[in-house]
């Protein structure tokens, strides 16, 4: 799972580096220094989408890291795993993505 982590977070890295725009002919868009924002909502609430799925991430890693030894955390663990392999479906085209982490059914997931 330390890698489906670790590609996740690179992922919500890039997506943080994407900026203040949401597109370049957005209503909202004022000028901000030597470049412009926007001020329709959507950058903010991408910022809080990043950082909420941070949050989740780390939820999931601290899952992952206690579950030994306890079949309930393991089923959480497990539980955990798939939202992590949803959160990472919409980077199914990056290169570093693999097939293994597409998620299946979820019945299958705790099998
Ligand atoms: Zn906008």
């Amino acid at each position: 799972m330390d890698d489906l982590i670790a590609f996740l977070r690179a992922r919500l890295d890039d997506d943080e580096q994407l900026g203040e725009i949401h597109k370049p002919d957005c209503d909202a868009r004022i000028p901000y220094e030597w470049e412009f924002v926007c001020r329709c909502g959507l950058p903010a609430r991408r910022s809080g989408d990043i950082a909420a799925k941070r949050e989740v991430i780390k939820f999931a890693a601290w899952l992952d890291q206690n579950r030994a030894g306890s079949e309930f955390m393991e089923g959480r663990a497990q539980s955990a795993r798939h939202v992590l392999r949803l959160l990472a479906l919409p980077y199914a085209d990056h290169p570093d993505y693999r097939e293994e982490w597409r998620p299946g059914d979820q019945s299958a997931a705790h099998s």
